[in-house]
């Protein structure tokens, strides 16, 4: 390794000498193209050399660059609206005016909006045929009033800390969009639980569901920034838009995608 390490630095210098020469010329640009590497005089001795394995430079891609500002993140019935513990709904009592019942096997009511619902269904045909088995809604929408009655029944029996723990105040759920989802296999297995994250359904989704403008919205290590335990049952829809750039980047939180601040606990 040392030998080929001393003959790539010696070539390596020459061809800095080389492309400086190049630099300097008044034909650089015209003679670079045309000329390539086989005119360089030290090319002979390169050749023998088994190549050294370079890393791939990131990919770059052409502009127009995504724009985070195309669409509102304030808005209840945008795709792209973030609701955490510090971005209430507004109004908290919303209720998106698309609803369906999305036709895929569910142990609670499957409804969700529209897209969201659509995207479900090329999802779970798309996982099953990949052969990562079955899925099902295990819990989609949840209006308003029935988050009230849900996050009560917590505080009732675990007090309002506890509560806040293990379920989202009303006007603060993603599910109250009618774009979140919480995906089960099928049979059942792992149900709103870690372990879905190593079950077939639960990697294919980690590593497919943005094909479908779905994002994973809880993923793991990052509870400081989301107020969320892992959670990778709960898939939500953005569109494939964002969903598609969300991967492209290899952004983890919604919040660090659109630069808004950590959300780990409500205001009061
Ligand atoms: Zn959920």
């Amino acid at each position: 390794m040392a030998q080929k390490s001393r003959i790539f630095t010696a070539t390596a210098l020459a061809l800095v000498v080389l492309a400086t020469a190049a630099a300097c010329s008044p034909q650089a640009g015209a003679s670079a193209g045309a000329s390539g590497p086989s005119s360089a005089p030290n090319q002979a001795h390169v050749t023998p050399v088994t190549p050294t394995p370079t890393p791939t430079p990131a990919p770059t891609r052409t502009p127009p660059a995504f724009d985070k500002h195309a669409h509102s993140i304030n808005k209840a019935n945008n795709y792209w609206v973030v609701v955490n513990k510090l971005r209430p709904l507004n109004p908290k009592t919303y209720s998106p005016s698309d609803i369906i019942n999305v036709p895929v096997a569910h142990d609670n009511p499957p409804r969700m909006r529209k897209a969201a619902g659509n995207a479900l269904v090329k999802m779970f045909a798309a996982g099953k045929k990949a052969g990562a088995g079955a899925m099902q809604i295990q819990s989609a929408w949840r209006p308003y009033s029935v988050q009230v009655s849900v996050y009560n029944g917590w505080v009732a029996s675990l007090g309002k800390k506890q509560a806040d723990l293990q379920s989202a105040r009303p006007g603060y759920s993603e599910h109250q969009t009618g774009l979140a989802v919480d995906i089960s296999p099928v049979p059942l297995k792992c149900a709103l639980a870690a372990c879905f994250g190593t079950t077939p359904q639960g990697k294919w989704l980690a590593a497919n569901s943005w094909k479908y403008g779905y994002i994973l919205r809880y993923p793991k290590g990052r509870t400081a920034i989301t107020g969320y335990v892992y959670e990778p049952w709960h898939f939500r829809y953005v569109g494939t838009a964002l969903s598609t750039e969300y991967h492209l980047e290899g952004a983890t939180t919604l919040e660090g995608f659109f630069g808004l601040p950590a959300a780990p606990d409500y205001a009061n």
